[in-house]
């Protein structure tokens, strides 16, 4: 049986450097039973990162390879930099088990995610002000002023996606936000509308 309308599938995106990926960090160590994501990515793995845990590193071979198989719920170029992707079998079969499943992913991405399953709960993630999230790009220090200003437009586009999403939380402090976001996650399933 096909899983029905449920808020247990749920999309996290928002801008570049707004703390997605640290809340997904956060929501890993802290909360076990929630299954999260491993996407697959062509990018190389840094310092720290472990293949299979923090992403599937494959070639573009192999990433080629599993979206002509259809293998991929969603896929996307982040940063004209490398692509991303979200295994299809493993989030079917979250679901399937029961468990709140969640995609911590980019906008692009969720946007898909939104053509294939609009059942899913899709929750932007944003930062307390336009001056903080620049703050945390410049903080971050990984990338250099050319890279830092294209990031930075792209996440003024970005930030103006929010009305699309069915939820917002604002990422104040990493913990209040994964708190904020397992919640979600856990409450009843929504009502259904009343056209179904
Ligand atoms: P990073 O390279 O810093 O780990 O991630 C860069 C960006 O890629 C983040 O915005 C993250 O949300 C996005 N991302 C990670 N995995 C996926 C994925 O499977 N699909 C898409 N569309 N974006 C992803």
């Amino acid at each position: 049986m096909a899983p029905g309308p449920s808020n247990r599938l749920v999309v996290l995106a928002g801008p570049t450097a707004v703390g997605k990926g640290t809340v997904a960090a956060v929501i890993r160590d802290d909360h076990p039973d929630v299954w999260i994501s491993v996407s697959v990515t062509t990018r190389p793995a840094r310092p720290g990162e472990v293949d299979g845990v923090h992403y599937h590193f494959v070639s573009d071979d192999e990433f080629d390879a599993m979206v002509a198989e259809g293998a991929l719920l969603e896929w996307a170029v982040v940063h004209q930099a490398a692509r991303y992707g979200t295994p299809r079998r493993p989030v079917e079969e979250a679901l399937a088990s029961g468990r709140p499943a969640l995609l911590e992913i980019d906008l692009q991405g969720a946007r898909q995610v939104k053509q294939n399953m609009p059942e899913a709960l899709f929750v932007f993630l944003t930062p307390p002000s336009w001056d903080e999230l620049v703050r945390r790009l410049v903080g971050r220090g990984t990338e250099d002023e050319r890279e830092r200003e294209r990031r930075l437009e792209t996440a003024r586009v970005e930030l103006a996606a929010e009305p699309e999403f069915d939820v917002t939380i604002v990422n104040r402090e990493v913990h209040a936000a994964a708190d904020e976001l397992v919640t979600l996650m856990k409450a009843p399933l929504r009502a259904p509308s009343s056209s179904s």
